[in-house]
């Protein structure tokens, strides 16, 4: 077993309970005498976990009739360019910047499409989401895309912006799973697997129905929606592995009363960790209070020269992974789903003494 605390922001830990499930099967599936690593993609087992594992992410999610659901390779950074490609049409499309992760998307959307910025919290160094009010779609854009959750920043939506007539398009690599959320309001919803999802290796794209086929005739077929939709996510080998621990992964989540749970954790695992953040002069965190990420957790101390002192004591403890992204400095705890309560109790205390020994 795993004894380390891992507070990576990805790929991050997963449950417990799933690794030994994968582990107990890991060498034969059932009685089917191979690996779900060995199988065909497309024979009667995998074709079963497979669709199994779909099913059950549409019932978790509540995903209506008329969305696909995708299982694709290349991370959110190809969703970056594929949304233009499929969606932009040459035309121009609205972006949301709420920092590094959406400067990236808007980066790759620019290569194909005009991009108009449709509001921007770079004056506040990003660190709170707009408000509605600040948002100003372009009415003739293709689509408005933004980042529920900048994992870096550790800025979050607390919000579904409303886009108008325009398809909403969402990064959701670092926050999908983590709360009830009403799918009918997207257009196309997509996330990197290696955060609250499964290992790296997957993407699933959530896309409308009457987003397919509009990609031009000169696509690679790779590239286009409409061939991995109406191929059922196999018009190559999918990330057959990945999709299992996925599919383990959404029945976690149903044995431990879906979303709406997971959502109770989180809510009470953040604000537990904010609360000792803001009690203490010597912790800081930017992000506006209406803005912060329940899944990363980034915060400074009051003397950065004590970093290394912090990370080499976490590490004493078995917690890991605590430094901030190089970018931003200080720590970052990314406490996703299979992070246990206890494990953020543990991380607390730690804080606690640290600062009764150094502040
Ligand atoms: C991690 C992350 C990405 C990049 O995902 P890859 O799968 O590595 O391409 C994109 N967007 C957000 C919000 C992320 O957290």
């Amino acid at each position: 077993m795993s004894t380390a605390i891992n507070f990576s922001a990805g790929p991050a830990m997963l449950p417990a309970e799933v690794l030994q499930r994968a582990e107990s099967e890991l060498s034969e599936w059932r009685d089917s005498g191979m690996s779900v690593m060995e199988m065909s993609h497309r024979g009667k087992d995998f074709m079963a976990i497979a669709e199994k594992a779909e099913a059950d992410l549409r019932q978790v999610m509540q995903i209506g009739d008329d969305y696909k659901v995708l299982f694709l390779q290349g991370g959110a950074t190809t969703q970056f360019s594929m949304i233009p490609m499929n969606l932009a049409n040459g035309q121009t499309a609205s972006y949301i910047n709420t920092g590094a992760w959406s400067k990236k998307a808007i980066a790759e959307a620019q290569r194909i499409c005009e991009v108009k910025i449709a509001a921007s919290t770079e004056d506040s160094n990003f660190t709170c989401v707009p408000t509605q009010k600040e948002i100003e779609v372009d009415s003739d854009a293709s689509y408005l895309h933004y980042t529920p959750n900048e994992t870096i920043g550790g800025v979050e939506f607390h919000y579904i912006p409303d886009s108008g007539e325009l398809p909403l398009v969402a990064d959701m690599s670092s926050t999908i799973l983590s709360r009830p959320l009403d799918v009918s309001q997207f257009g196309l919803i997509y996330a990197g697997a290696q955060k609250n999802i499964g290992p790296a290796g997957l993407t699933i794209v959530i896309i409308r129905e009457d987003l397919l086929g509009l990609a031009p005739i000169n696509t690679p077929s790779m590239s286009n929606y409409d061939v991995h939709a109406k191929s059922g996510s196999m018009f190559n080998t999918p990330p057959a592995y990945t999709w299992y621990v996925a599919g383990l992964v959404f029945e976690w989540i149903q044995e431990r009363g879906g979303l709406a749970e997971m959502a109770n954790r989180n809510r009470r695992k953040s604000s537990k960790l904010y609360h000792v953040i803001d009690e203490s002069d010597f912790y800081n965190n930017p992000v506006r209070a209406d803005s912060r990420s329940w899944m990363n957790i980034p915060f400074t101390l009051a003397d950065a020269e004590l970093d290394k002192v912090f990370l080499e004591k976490a590490e004493a403890e078995s917690m890991y992974y605590l430094k901030g992204h190089r970018s931003v400095g200080g720590m970052r705890a990314s406490i996703y789903n299979a992070m246990p309560e206890d494990s953020v109790d543990q991380l607390i205390e730690f804080m606690q003494q640290f600062e009764k020994q150094h502040g």
